[in-house]
């Protein structure tokens, strides 16, 4: 028998999309990714991009307070280690994940730890087979496999990651350890001004490290910076090493000059990566529509379609523009959805 949902993919997304599935007694099947060493890498371990981060302050109905009760209650004993470790107010991402993925597990989701390698959707019911080798049919299938921040990919960098090396400003900015501090954002794209405008309202000063002598920008923005006292446009430069410790983590950054090689040490608290974002549809090229960038292409408006009719997209992987959880976790909702409009229109 062929499943009636599908997901692939297991972020807020993804466990949005199981939770109104299951609700709608569709018994969606979730495959939340391998754990495997080239998912750790390139970080798309199950749990996808908020399994790596600290803090989550911006997710609405968390707010500051002791939720160890709640979690407690909440989540089965083997996944208490999280709350005893952290003994901290409010909500992290991995407690947040797992909160969504136990919501979905309480209303019936299946769930295979896996990752989807191939898929057809040239017939239907789709064919979709895993990286273990296991074949399943579906008749819809929602596609929520995010994407990944891009990183330099030096050695110091993976190693400060979470303890001053961020590649969104946006959750880990208001972290004490950045306040009244020098910053370092790396990129010289829309994102990397808007982080850098953003993160002026925590930091002294924030030094924009921009590879080119002109930003990419769009001129408005490239405006905001260049008008800001508190940037100041690091030109021609690369982030050559990330410095730091064990007891501070990040204390600075190396930067070479792309003209003549020249290096140069800054102070900072904090490195951020604004280089852009890999969406993970590697193993949907040629089967579904995507942007330039490989970002699956939503193809009706305001509703979750792909170039497939009765596979749906939601998530990181069909928007290079929100980028947040929130808006990850309704589009995840809508989904479902329209999942489920689908299948009742066509009787199945
Ligand atoms: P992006 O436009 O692709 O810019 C990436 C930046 O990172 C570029 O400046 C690039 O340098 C730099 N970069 C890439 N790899 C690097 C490396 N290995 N070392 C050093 N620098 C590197 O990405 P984005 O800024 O994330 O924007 C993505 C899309 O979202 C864009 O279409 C953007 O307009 C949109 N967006 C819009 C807004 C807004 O309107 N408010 C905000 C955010 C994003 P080069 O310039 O030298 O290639």
């Amino acid at each position: 028998m062929p499943e009636h949902v599908v997901i692939v993919g297991s972020g807020p997304a993804g466990w949005t999309a199981a939770i109104y599935a299951a609700r709608a007694n569709l018994k969606p099947l979730v495959f939340e990714g391998a754990v495997t060493e080239e998912n750790r890498m390139q970080g798309t371990l199950p749990l996808g991009q908020l399994a790596m981060t600290t803090e989550v302050e911006n997710y609405p109905g968390f707010p500051a307070g002791d939720l160890s009760e709640f979690f407690r209650t909440s989540l089965p004993t083997e996944h208490h280690w999280m709350i005893d470790m952290h003994q901290k107010e409010g909500c992290s991402g991995p407690e947040l994940m797992h909160l969504m993925r136990q919501q979905a597990v309480n209303f019936g989701t299946q769930i295979v730890t896996d990752d989807i390698v191939e898929v057809d959707f040239d017939s239907h019911p789709f064919q979709l087979k895993s990286l273990g080798g296991q074949e399943v049919e579906a008749l819809s299938v929602i596609i929520a496999t995010g994407a990944r921040a891009n990183y330099l990919g030096l050695p110091s960098e993976e190693k400060y990651k979470n303890n001053g090396v961020s590649a969104c400003a946006v959750c880990d900015g208001a972290l004490p350890r950045f306040r009244d501090k020098p910053l370092v954002v790396v990129g010289g794209g829309d994102s990397a001004v808007e982080e850098a405008d953003f993160l002026t309202k925590f930091a002294s000063t924030v030094h924009l490290v921009h590879r080119r002598d002109e930003l990419r920008a769009s001129k408005i923005m490239s405006q905001r910076a260049i008008n800001n006292p508190k940037i100041a446009i690091e030109w021609n430069s690369q982030v050559e090493e990330v410095l730091g410790n064990d007891s501070e983590g990040v204390t600075g950054v190396r930067l070479k000059s792309s003209v003549d090689d020249s290096t140069r040490a800054l102070d900072a608290s904090g490195a951020f990566m604004a280089i852009g974002h890999t969406p993970n549809t590697t193993f949907l090229a040629g089967k579904l529509e995507m942007t330039a960038k490989k970002y699956l292409k939503w193809t009706v408006p305001f509703r979750t379609n792909t170039s497939v009719e009765g596979v749906f997209a939601a998530g990181d992987v069909a928007d290079d523009y929100y980028k947040q959880a929130i808006t990850a976790a309704g589009s995840g909702c809508m989904s479902a959805l329209d999942a489920e409009r689908w299948l009742g229109s066509k009787g199945l």
